[in-house]
């Protein structure tokens, strides 16, 4: 059991209470009649599964039932940070990447997952969607 910061409810819940919904900031073409087909099927069933940084959207079920985004690792299984709807996450591979190569990478190691609470305010630096 672990537990996850909602950035709605602005605490901590136990896992249980929340449902992952596949990727996050997937937008919706503007003008759907003036997609291609291939256009139109990338949008509707392809997604992106890296090794790595990865941002969902997730919702509070049992909690507030609103959406919200998570920034996870896929090989280690962490969650980095935790932040609403229209806003852009503070860390992406990008960012990860350029932390390790100066060393101050700060890994959490087993336990209690209580990460996400660093993020209750606005991010502040804006990461590139992906
Ligand atoms: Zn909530």
């Amino acid at each position: 059991m672990f537990y996850i910061h909602c950035p709605y409810c602005g605490e901590h819940r136990e896992e249980e209470e929340f449902h992952p919904k596949g990727q996050a900031h997937i937008e919706r073409p503007k003008d759907p009649e003036a997609c291609s087909d291939e256009e139109w099927g990338d949008y509707l069933f392809f997604r992106d599964n890296p090794r790595g940084v990865h941002h969902e959207l997730w919702v509070h079920a049992v909690g507030c039932r609103k959406f919200f985004n998570v920034t996870r690792h896929t090989v280690t299984y962490e969650i980095l940070e935790t932040y609403k709807m229209g806003e852009q996450p503070r860390i992406t591979a990008e960012s990860l990447a350029s932390q390790q190569t100066q060393g101050n990478v700060q890994v959490a190691s087993g336990g209690q997952q209580t990460v996400g609470a660093t993020n209750a305010a606005a991010p502040s630096v804006k990461g590139e969607q992906v």
